[in-house]
């Protein structure tokens, strides 16, 4: 087991925040999970309220904290597409100034931070698949702006925070995640499928569904997070965390309709603006840095998460 740590959790009661924080409660460390419930939910997290090495907090990392870790998970934003509609000032705000706040108190503590990036940051993509190097291409003033740019920013911060300051950063490239404690209404398309599926209703598609995303189980997520994080201090990516097999959505519709069992009709509906057409990690650079790949094949994990979400709609 490795050396007993204070680790700083934002976004801790998220659906990969939460998991995240059994898995470093698991390995012996001292956890301070921070969420300010927008979109993560306490149910995520209710079993950890008596754990002795586990303190939860209710803070909205836009504003500053002072607390004493030596390491930090920054994960705070809200990461569904439908969410960051309803408030994507507040989402550009949670994106950049929490990364501001947390980098601030990073550079106290001289605190090693991870920051969990996303494949937004490659908009529209015009390189299959997507390597690091990649600059991407993404709209400033759409609809998703608030949350790539965002991102983007924060990963400007890192760097900068790096550069100026030699802060240790880890930033991670986290494509399409999915597996229990996604939320029932998040409106992302494994949780949408997965529950029109159990409850007979129809199946959305937007668009023709020849667009594709590469799907990565929640589990093997968290392992290269944890991978990363605890990985050579030179190393800062950024890095593609993901699985790397392709799947249109409408394939991922067949494929849950058939594993669920359902009846359910198909229909489609309009593609939202500035939907990417296609999403898929080269994970080159992850296998090779962080000795790491996803292991869990996707009808595998889907099963997992029907499972789930069959006992969250019974308790519902
Ligand atoms: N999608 C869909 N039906 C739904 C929800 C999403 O067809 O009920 C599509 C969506 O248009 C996108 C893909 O599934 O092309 C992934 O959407 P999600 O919101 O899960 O993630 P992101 O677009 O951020 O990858």
């Amino acid at each position: 087991m490795q050396r007993q740590q204070r680790v700083l959790v934002t976004g801790g009661a998220g659906f990969l925040g939460s998991h995240l924080c059994d898995r470093l409660l698991e390995a012996g460390h001292e956890l301070l999970c921070v969420d300010n419930y927008y979109t993560g939910t306490r149910r995520n997290i209710l079993h950890l309220r008596d754990h002795p090495r586990c303190e939860l907090v209710r803070h909205d990392i836009t504003f500053p904290l002072y607390v004493e870790v030596d390491r930090i998970y920054n994960l705070a934003a809200p990461a569904s597409p439908l969410h960051y509609r309803i408030d994507p000032v507040q989402t550009t705000k949670s994106c950049v100034h929490g990364a501001i706040n947390m980098l601030g108190l990073a550079k106290r503590l001289r605190a090693r931070i991870l920051q969990a990036s996303t494949s937004e940051v490659y908009g529209d993509p015009g390189v299959h698949p997507q390597t690091e190097s990649y600059w991407g291409n993404t709209n400033p003033i759409g609809p998703r702006s608030c949350y790539n740019e965002g991102k983007r920013c924060a990963e400007t911060l890192f760097f900068d925070y790096h550069r100026q300051h030699r802060l240790q950063i880890k930033v991670a490239r986290i494509f399409n995640t999915y597996g229990p404690r996604m939320a029932i209404g998040d409106g992302r398309v494994v949780s949408n499928f997965i529950v029109q599926a159990l409850r007979g209703e129809d199946i959305t598609i937007y668009g023709g569904g020849t667009q594709t995303r590469s799907f990565c189980y929640v589990d093997d997520l968290v392992d290269g997070l944890i991978r990363l994080m605890n990985g050579r201090a030179e190393f800062t990516g950024p890095v593609n965390l993901g699985n790397d097999r392709e799947v249109s959505i409408a394939a991922l519709a067949e494929m849950i309709v058939e594993l669920v069992g359902s009846g359910s009709r198909i229909v489609h509906k309009p593609l939202p603006e500035d939907d990417p057409l296609r999403r898929q990690p080269d994970l080159t650079l992850a296998r090779r840095e962080l000795a790491w790949q996803p292991a869990t094949p996707l009808e595998e994990g889907l099963r997992r998460t029907i499972a789930y979400f069959e006992a969250a709609l019974r308790a519902s």
